[in-house]
């Protein structure tokens, strides 16, 4: 190759960086012509976010006019409030599946920009983020911890510190079959506070891939007692 073609080459690289000419959907993959959107026309139009009257807590949505969900009357939570642009369904849960177990690491980026974009809509003012923990054999198993990758990508997009001070130190058993109360034993011994100093008096932002029935988050959110203010944030809520 000449200098003239390395040139030309390394031009159009450059160019492709800064115009992109396939811009494509991060859930779908489809290419689409706006660059400044994360989604296609027809993942558009598949009900992907987690908008309307939603529950002051929790963020699951609820009938218009109410304020707070029964699970959130029933239970008591540790957190101030939780917030998730997208809807856990469909594609947005083929996107996430896709995220969290096949290595899909290049989503964390738009994922966190969309958390992001929901945290300034919704005026959450944080000093610390801390991402759910993964167990060691889980981080081993699938290489990487999704929730971890999305909190260093929103700790660069919002200049915000990220503290890594969560362990998972037992191995819990598949969440899925659970209940929430049995989730919540399920976890409660399971995750601790590495440094209590670094959450003192801060308001913290707890990050997760996914929120399904919000016992993981509460769970951690738990463990922030000297915190002045803790809430959580995840890509997508599962609707109650
Ligand atoms: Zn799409
Ligand atoms: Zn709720």
């Amino acid at each position: 190759m000449t200098i003239k073609t390395k040139l030309i080459t390394l031009k159009d690289k450059i160019l492709e960086m800064i115009f992109p000419s396939k811009i494509k959907c991060i859930l779908c993959g489809k290419d689409i012509p706006d660059f400044t959107k994360f989604f296609c026309d027809s993942c558009l139009e598949d009900d992907i976010f987690n908008n309307g009257n939603r529950c002051q807590k929790c963020d699951t949505k609820i009938k218009e006019g109410n304020i707070i969900c029964d699970h959130c009357k029933e239970h008591k939570r540790h957190f101030d409030s939780c917030h998730c642009p997208l809807n856990y369904k469909n594609m947005v849960r083929q996107a996430l599946l896709k995220f969290k177990s096949d290595n899909a690491r290049y989503l964390a980026e738009p994922f966190a920009k969309l958390i992001h974009q929901r945290l300034i809509e919704d005026n959450v003012d944080y000093d610390i983020i801390v991402p759910v923990p993964s167990h060691e054999k889980t981080i081993k198993k699938r290489g990487y911890n999704p929730a971890k990758l999305l909190a260093d990508e929103l700790g660069k997009i919002s200049s915000k510190p990220v503290a890594d001070i969560l362990c998972k130190n037992v191995l819990t058993k598949n969440q899925k079959i659970l209940n929430y109360q049995e989730r919540q034993e399920n976890l409660q011994n399971s995750i601790i506070l590495t440094d209590k100093k670094q959450i003192k008096n801060k308001n913290v932002l707890i990050v997760d891939d996914i929120i399904t029935t919000s016992a993981t988050i509460e769970v951690c959110a738990s463990l922030f007692v000297g915190a002045r203010n803790v809430y959580a944030c995840a890509v997508a809520r599962n609707q109650l």
